[in-house]
């Protein structure tokens, strides 16, 4: 039997080697060992790649965490898969056990460990999970559709603390991959008009072709004045996707009106006059990576409440994962996925 397989490892210093590394075998009793169907290139893999990074990631590890896969081989307590099942998974391994995960707040576990941060993932032919990350999806999904289910379920968890409703409307701030995403859930949820502020041209293109009621550049116009003119009063939702974008989303919204903050830039100190805040009584909401949100996400892909699939700009073979890299970096992509055994 082979025993290596070609992966993406990160090196430091922005650095992504394509090499022959060992296959994973089984070690533990909950492992689960996948063969890589797809896994999609995240924002926080350009992140890492950035001189300096942005996020960190531990060099030696393989990236990629946004995984469908099959079952290959599975540890001897394992039930919930078996070999040939197609999973998605959840890439925050959770302990299980600490306060947070007691209160079912697996994304704030106190010993979480990244998949494809700080364990390898999926850019990869093989990738090694634990039992408790997978969840079975249905062969109907396309590809490149399961492949986004954990974008589809990170932004779900902020939907969830936002509980848009039918009739309102909703500023999305930024338009990549997880604006998108928003877009699509907000429209099906009967939120309109959904205007979107977003600067790169391919990007703009696609939140139109999504369903995007207006499209803002926030270059070329003033988000703010731009909300006014299309409502009133100001916008019942926003959501900064960006990161640093809090102020701007506080000011198109109307009194009483909700924030979402979802995009992380740990550099962003935005300038905030907090009486606003105060007068207009506005909901300021946090929301980090999934919660207990992947079934959900796995529902929404096999039941086709949204369609991602067009969102998807390349599908390349695992080695030109670095022009995959370029192409997000120069704004000239949405989403791409790698395809290993492409
Ligand atoms: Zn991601
Ligand atoms: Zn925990």
């Amino acid at each position: 039997m082979k025993e290596k397989m070609r992966a993406a490892v990160f090196e430091g210093n922005g650095r992504l080697t394509l090499k022959e590394v060992n296959i994973p075998v089984i070690q533990k009793d909950d492992d689960v060992i996948l063969k890589v169907e797809a896994c999609s290139i995240c924002g926080t893999d350009v992140h890492i790649l950035a001189l300096p990074p942005a996020v960190y990631a531990k060099p030696g590890t393989i990236l990629g965490h946004e995984v469908v896969g099959f079952v290959k081989e599975t540890g001897r307590s394992v039930t919930k898969v078996k070999p040939g099942d197609r999973v998605i998974v959840k890439p925050n391994y959770y302990c299980g056990k600490c306060r947070y995960c007691l209160m079912n707040m697996s994304n704030h576990c106190e010993n979480i460990v990244p998949l494809g941060l700080e364990s390898d993932g999926g850019f990869a032919e093989v990738v090694k999970v634990a039992e408790r990350v997978c969840y079975k999806i249905s062969e109907s999904v396309p590809t490149e559709a399961a492949a986004c289910a954990e974008p589809l379920a990170c932004a779900l968890n902020g939907i969830q603390k936002l509980k848009p409703q039918p009739g309102q409307n909703a500023v999305i701030v930024g338009g990549g991959p997880i604006g998108l995403i928003y877009l699509l859930i907000l429209k099906s949820a009967g939120v309109s008009p959904v205007i979107v502020s977003e600067p790169i041209p391919i990007r703009q293109e696609m939140a139109k072709r999504l369903g995007a009621d207006f499209v803002v550049n926030p270059m070329a116009q003033d988000l703010e004045k731009f909300v006014k003119s299309k409502l009133e009063t100001g916008a019942d939702l926003a959501v900064d996707v960006v990161g640093s974008q809090m102020w701007e989303a506080c000011k198109v919204v109307r009194r009483r009106g909700k924030v979402l903050l979802f995009g992380t830039n740990t550099k962003a100190e935005p300038k905030v006059i907090q009486s606003l805040i105060t007068f207009n009584e506005l909901e300021i909401l946090g929301s980090f990576i999934d919660s207990a949100t992947f079934p959900v996400s796995v529902m929404i892909l096999e039941k086709s409440i949204i369609d991602v699939r067009p969102m998807v700009t390349h599908i390349l073979p695992l080695e030109k994962i670095h022009e995959g890299i370029e192409l997000l970096r120069k704004g000239a992509a949405v989403k791409i996925v790698i395809v290993p055994n492409l």
